[in-house]
């Protein structure tokens, strides 16, 4: 069976203003439609932030603990629907189920916490330099919030932006990714169940062009938060400049795991596998790159290699796959032509290299898991990000040379050094320039109490997530109360 699905515009479920639709179908199985979608335009996110502006000053007079308690409501509602929810993102998305099971938890925590930031938002109270003074500081929302969102990770991510946007009483228009339009249709419709009144969220679906291009550049749009490449990052930033909109930015990573010759190699290796091909490679903190100390290197490849020849590919819903497909065909074409890169660079082919088209892979966008040994930091395998199944080793000599490798690339979301050694932890948690960092664990798994971001080319100084989510969709508001009914003037030098 295959539903039609409309944007959310003012409480109302309706169709693009041109009557257009696109397709979205399974990429680990392409003869399976998951539904039309709404090929929507300018017109259509003229309405929804009209829509999101009127609705804007009622919903900032709401008290924020009765919009959190609408985002808590959501939340019970999201823990009900986990597994439903999980499978609807497993076909629309391809990754295997016990991963959209943890991205539907991320979007149920994040919701959670952000629900009770409804009664917290603190402010600051401090002494005036005045007598008979008192002054504080508060929060305040911004007004329209355009957030626009990747396909890989398809609920957590909007839930990341929505839901801090929401507490904090500023209307939303949220463009999803063409690949996973339908979990974020998912998420708005819980939303709606728990109350929200009409305007205050609303979804236009379709292209990057034609409704993330005009509603970032939108007049009545304050704040653009952006999860995506790099490269579309920096059309964010330039279309927001000229109204100084907040704007907040998370973009690609080329993430590295530091494998020194003290460490555990059977966790060093089991790390590598989950981190470098978990969600098939397609996330931001993917462990791209490994660079090994040369002591132990041909330990760690040999076993690594081992362990990515037997990861079961294929559709995520069966429940002994380990590695889903690439999201579309587009990103399968860039992995492939990364592999040939690879190649006539020099790097080593230890294992798959090529593209699985044959029985149950016949109909979707499948690849093998892929490892180049005997990378150059230079190689652009090392350097780019593929974001896909393949994975660069990098023999290095030293603590030193892997922190300097580590920092070579224009990324730095995560990174992560497996050692029994506490100074060496330590050294490389200091020295790494990334948002994020781990000791004896992958480069993946983020909590929503934790600020998550990155450096360079990674982001441009916001982090998602924790209070430090409430930075981008706020402003500080300073206020200074003479009580002392006589006129009292400040310092001025
Ligand atoms: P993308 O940049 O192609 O698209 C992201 C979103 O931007 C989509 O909704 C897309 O339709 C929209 N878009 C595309 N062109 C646009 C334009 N010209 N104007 C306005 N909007 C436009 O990225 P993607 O392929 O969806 O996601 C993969 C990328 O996202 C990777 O680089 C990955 O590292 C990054 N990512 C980063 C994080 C993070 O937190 N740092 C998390 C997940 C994904």
């Amino acid at each position: 069976m295959t539903n039609d699905f409309s944007n959310y515009i003012d409480g109302e479920w309706k169709p693009a203003a041109s009557g257009r639709t696109f397709e979205n179908r399974n990429p680990a199985d392409t003869s399976e439609l998951i539904g039309r979608f709404a090929d929507s335009g300018p017109e259509d996110v003229e309405r929804a932030v009209a829509a999101a502006r009127a609705a804007f000053p009622g919903w900032k007079a709401l008290p924020a603990p009765k919009r959190g308690e609408i985002l808590y409501r959501a939340a019970e509602t999201l823990v009900r629907g986990k597994d439903e929810l999980a499978r609807d993102m497993t076909r629309e998305m391809g990754k295997v189920l016990d991963e959209t099971r943890g991205d539907v938890q991320e979007a149920i925590d994040m919701t959670y916490y952000m629900a009770g930031e409804g009664r917290r938002q603190f402010g600051q109270t401090t002494p005036s330099e005045m007598p008979d003074k008192f002054q504080m500081s508060v929060r305040q929302p911004v007004g329209v919030a355009g957030l626009i969102t990747p396909w890989n990770f398809p609920m957590a991510i909007p839930s990341w932006k929505m839901m801090p946007a929401l507490v904090l009483g500023n209307t939303v228009v949220i463009k999803p990714a063409t690949d996973t339009p339908l979990s974020v249709v998912n998420l708005v419709k819980v939303l709606e169940q728990a109350g929200l009144p009409k305007g205050v969220l609303n979804m236009v679906t379709g292209s990057g062009s034609r409704v993330g291009s005009p509603l970032m550049s939108h007049g009545n749009v304050q704040i653009v938060s952006f999860t995506g490449s790099t490269e579309v990052g920096r059309k964010v930033s330039e279309a927001c400049a000229p109204g100084f909109k907040h704007c907040h930015l998370e973009m690609g990573g080329k993430n590295v795991i530091m494998v020194m010759d003290d460490a555990r190699i059977d966790l060093a290796v089991e790390g590598a596998l989950w981190g470098g091909f978990g969600t098939t490679g397609q996330r931001c903190t993917a462990a791209s790159r490994v660079a090994v100390h040369e002591k132990v290197y041909a330990e760690f490849v040999e076993r690594f290699v081992a362990g990515a020849r037997g990861l079961r590919v294929g559709n995520g819903l069966d429940p002994k796959v380990q590695v889903g497909p690439c999201i579309n065909a587009g990103q399968l074409e860039t992995v492939e032509s990364y592999v040939e890169i690879g190649r006539q660079e020099g790097a080593k082919l230890l294992c798959g290299g090529s593209r699985l088209a044959a029985g149950e892979h016949a109909r979707g966008f499948f690849h093998e898991p892929t490892i180049f040994g005997d990378c150059s930091p230079k190689m652009r395998v090392a350097r780019e990000e593929i974001f896909g199944p393949v994975v660069s080793v990098i023999p290095v000599r030293s603590l030193e040379e892997a922190i300097e490798v580590g920092n070579s690339v224009d990324y730095g979301l995560s990174a992560s050094v497996y050692t029994q050694d506490i100074n060496k932890a330590f050294t490389a948690m200091r020295e790494m320039y990334t948002g994020i960092f781990y000791v004896n664990a992958p480069t993946i798994g983020a909590e929503t109490h934790l600020p998550f971001g990155g450096t360079k080319g990674t982001g441009n100084g916001h982090r998602e997530a924790c209070v430090q989510a409430l930075e981008v969709f706020s402003e500080w508001k300073s206020i200074y109360i003479d009580f002392s009914g006589r006129l009292q003037r400040a310092q001025i030098d």
